[in-house]
């Protein structure tokens, strides 16, 4: 056990047992090798099934809404912590209910790309050593560089720790706020084909099993546009160009809302990365009104805000 996962089950047994929250939502230990699943403990002698490692990739304010009349505390890598604070200002979630209980956190793996390079052959174990990871199966045993398997947004992410918490556990990470978008300008300057392909050899693995969408904290509509059929708004197979329009349509209603958890990303079973589109997204919007998800309570999101002084150039106007 690290100290860091000492001191969170310290706090959430505190927490608990003078009655400060009823329930404390983190991580604890799932079925399979790289696999944390999310834990929602209420009884203080119960603590020490949580922990926090490189597995622990869900985003956990996705869980929240469940839990309206509770008192909560829940364990905030700095996504999570965001989440919870986007959820607040959509008037989701009611801060007063929710204690953050802020953690550092050092990125998450992915575990598809660890999937696909073991093959077919199963995984019976997974360990971090320094700057290898080392996967085991019965007849084999791989090293492989830790880097190359962290999450993509993990690499981007500039608030480790949550921009608001109402405790925080270890030390906590100072949030960057430069954010040079060096990933995408990378990706733009690949020509129009190159891009094209990248994306077709993506989204043409989508088997449309919305296992993105479920696992966003930001995806809450009663009743998503995927599901609607009253209008179609596009087919459900999952041809290419269904797919396209989906991904294309998903990432503009995160726009200004998503936290850069990458969540959608980790549970796809076909191991695609959304991350790109994503993170375009987010560039447009920083660029464009200045804000990031998640890192005050006070700014409400620019798609559930007007300003009459907002660019409209997309109105046409009479000669
Ligand atoms: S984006 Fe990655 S590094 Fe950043 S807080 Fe979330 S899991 Fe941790
Ligand atoms: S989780 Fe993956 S396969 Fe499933 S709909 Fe999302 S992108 Fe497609
Ligand atoms: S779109 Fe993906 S990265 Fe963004 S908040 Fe949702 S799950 Fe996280």
């Amino acid at each position: 056990m690290s100290d860091l996962e000492s001191s969170i089950r310290e706090t959430a047994k505190n927490l608990l047992t003078e009655g400060k929250v009823d329930l404390i939502l983190g991580y604890e230990k799932g079925a399979l090798p790289l696999r944390a699943a999310p834990c929602f403990i209420t009884d203080p002698t119960d603590v020490d099934r949580l922990v926090f490692d490189y597995s622990c990739d869900l985003n956990l304010a996705k869980f929240l809404r469940e839990h309206p009349e509770k008192k909560l505390g829940i364990i905030s890598k700095g996504c999570v912590g965001r989440g919870v604070i986007h959820l607040v200002v959509e008037n989701q979630l009611n801060k007063e209910n929710i204690t953050i209980i802020g953690i550092p956190c050092q990125g998450v793996i992915n575990r598809s790309r660890v999937i696909r390079k073991i093959g077919e052959r199963e995984i019976l174990e997974v360990k971090v050593e320094n700057d290898k990871l080392l996967v085991k199966g019965k007849d084999f045993e791989e090293s492989l560089p830790l880097d190359d398997y962290i999450n993509n947004l993990c690499k981007t992410c500039h608030y480790k720790s949550p921009p608001v918490a109402d405790i925080t556990v270890g030390e906590a990470t100072a949030s960057s706020l430069q954010d040079n978008f060096e990933d995408i300008t990378s990706f733009e300057s690949k020509t129009p084909g190159e891009k094209m392909e990248y994306f077709k050899d993506e989204l043409n693995r989508c088997i449309r099993c919305y296992a993105c969408r479920e696992a966003c904290p930001v995806c809450y509509c009663s009743l998503c546009f995927i599901d609607q059929n009253k209008p179609v708004w596009f087919g459900k197979t999952a041809d290419i160009t269904d797919n396209f329009i989906f991904h294309m349509i998903r990432a503009l209603h995160v726009a200004g809302r998503c936290v850069s958890c990458g969540a959608c990303s980790s549970v796809c079973p076909m191991g695609i990365d959304l991350n790109l589109l994503n993170r375009k997204v987010e560039q447009i919007v920083k660029e464009r009104y200045n804000f990031e998800s998640g890192i005050s309570l006070e700014t409400p999101p620019p798609m559930g805000a007007h300003k009459f002084e907002d660019g409209q150039e997309f109105m046409i106007e009479e000669d």
